[in-house]
C-alpha cells in the first residue's frame, strides 16, 4: 500500500474529471524540505515561519532568513514556496517577553499585529524574503489579518522594502505573489475587497473555526462543538472562493481541515484551487483528490451550503469520501 502511494509521488493531482488542484505542503521546519519533494507535493503552501524563527530564543538574522527561504525557494522548483510572516503570539510563543500575560491570547497581539508594531523585525523577514525571490518561486502570505487597513499597512511595507533593495541593485522577484490568510471571519466577510489587493487567499481554518464559533481550538472542554463542517465555516469558505474567483485570484486551504479524508470531497466542491498538508498525509491526499469526481464533489457541496446541521454536511461528503475511495 505504502508502495502504491509512493508511485503516485510523480503524477498530477487531478480528479477524474480533470480538475486540477495544486497540493503543496505544509512545513515548520528547515530539516523537513528534503520531505516536501519526497512526498510528490507541489512545492510549499505554507512555511509557518514562527518555529524556525522563535525556537532559538533570538530571531535570526536576516541573512541568514535569506538562506533559509533561498533553500525553499530552489528545493520546490518549478514549483512555488509559501512563506508566511511571523506568526507569533495566541498559542505559539510570543515574538518577545510579554510584561503580564494576555487575558486572552487568541484575541490578542498576534499575527500579523505582532509585525505591524516591530516593524523592524518585519522589514529584515520581508527583505529576507524578497531577496530569496531571487532564486524560485517564492510567495509571501500574512496571517491573522482582520482588516483591510491591516493588510494595506503590510503591503507598504513591503513595497519599502522593494525600494530599498531597488536602491542598493539587490536583486528580488519584483512578481513575486502576495497573499493573505483568511483565518479570522471579518476577512472572509470582507473577502470581496481583500481579493482586490492580493494574489491569492490560503484559508487558515484552524483558527477560521476557532474564532467563527467562539472555541477555543486547544481547549478540550469545548472541543465538541469545534467542527470544520459547522455550516457558518462552510459558508465563510464559499464566500471566500467566490470572491476569489470574482477577481481572478486563487484558493487555497492550508488549516488541518485540508488533512482530513473524509472531508476533501467538501473542498473539492466548494472550488478550491490549492490543498496544503502536512508532507506525511500528502500521498493519501492526492490518492483521494484522483478518485473523485469534481462534477460529484460540487453537488454535495451545493447540498452542504442548504445543510444547517455539521452532522448533515459530515454525512454527505463522508458519504461520498467512502463511495470514491
Ligand atoms: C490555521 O489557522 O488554519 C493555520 C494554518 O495557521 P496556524 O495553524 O499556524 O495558526
Ligand atoms: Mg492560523
Amino acid at each position: 500500500r505504502e508502495r502504491q502511494l509512493d508511485n503516485l509521488k510523480d503524477r498530477q493531482t487531478e480528479t477524474t474529471d480533470g480538475r486540477e488542484i495544486i497540493l503543496s505542503a505544509n512545513v515548520e521546519f528547515k530539516h523537513e524540505f528534503p520531505l516536501v519533494e519526497a512526498s510528490g507535493a507541489a512545492g510549499i503552501g505554507l512555511f509557518r515561519t514562527e518555529f524556525y524563527l522563535l525556537g532559538k530564543g533570538e530571531i535570526p538574522s536576516e541573512d541568514n532568513q535569506y538562506h533559509v527561504y533561498a533553500e525553499a525557494a530552489s528545493i520546490t522548483q518549478p514549483h512555488q514556496a509559501i512563506i508566511r510572516t511571523l506568526d507569533a503570539g495566541g498559542d505559539k510563543l510570543p515574538a518577545e517577553p510579554l510584561p503580564e500575560p494576555e487575558p486572552n491570547p487568541f484575541l490578542g497581539w498576534r499575527g500579523i499585529r505582532v509585525s505591524l508594531t516591530r516593524i523592524g523585525m518585519f522589514k529584515e523577514q520581508l527583505r529576507a524574503i524578497l531577496r530569496a525571490s531571487a532564486h524560485g518561486r517564492l510567495g509571501v502570505m500574512f496571517p491573522l489579518v482582520s482588516g483591510i487597513s491591516e493588510l494595506m499597512k503590510a503591503k507598504s511595507i513591503l513595497q519599502e522594502c522593494m525600494d530599498e533593495l531597488d536602491s542598493e541593485g539587490t536583486p528580488y522577484d519584483p512578481g513575486i505573489e502576495v497573499g493573505m490568510m483568511i483565518e479570522v471571519p471579518s476577512a472572509a466577510i470582507m473577502a470581496n475587497e481583500f481579493a482586490k489587493e492580493v494574489d491569492f487567499f490560503s484559508i487558515g481554518t484552524n483558527d477560521l473555526i476557532q474564532y467563527t464559533v467562539a472555541v477555543d481550538r486547544i481547549n478540550k472542554h469545548v472541543s465538541k462543538l469545534y467542527k470544520p463542517t459547522n455550516p457558518a465555516v462552510i459558508r465563510l469558505i464559499k464566500m471566500t472562493i467566490e470572491a476569489a474567483n470574482k477577481h481572478g485570484i486563487w484558493t487555497g486551504v492550508c488549516g488541518e481541515m485540508a488533512s482530513d479524508l473524509e472531508l476533501t470531497p467538501l473542498l473539492i466542491g466548494l472550488g478550491v484551487d490549492e490543498l496544503s498538508v502536512g508532507t506525511h498525509q500528502l500521498p493519501r491526499i492526492k490518492k483521494a483528490i484522483r478518485s473523485l469526481s469534481h462534477a460529484e464533489c460540487a453537488t454535495i457541496a451545493d447540498e452542504a451550503l442548504r445543510c444547517r446541521f455539521s452532522s448533515d454536511i459530515l454525512a454527505l461528503t463522508k458519504g461520498l469520501a467512502q463511495r470514491s475511495y
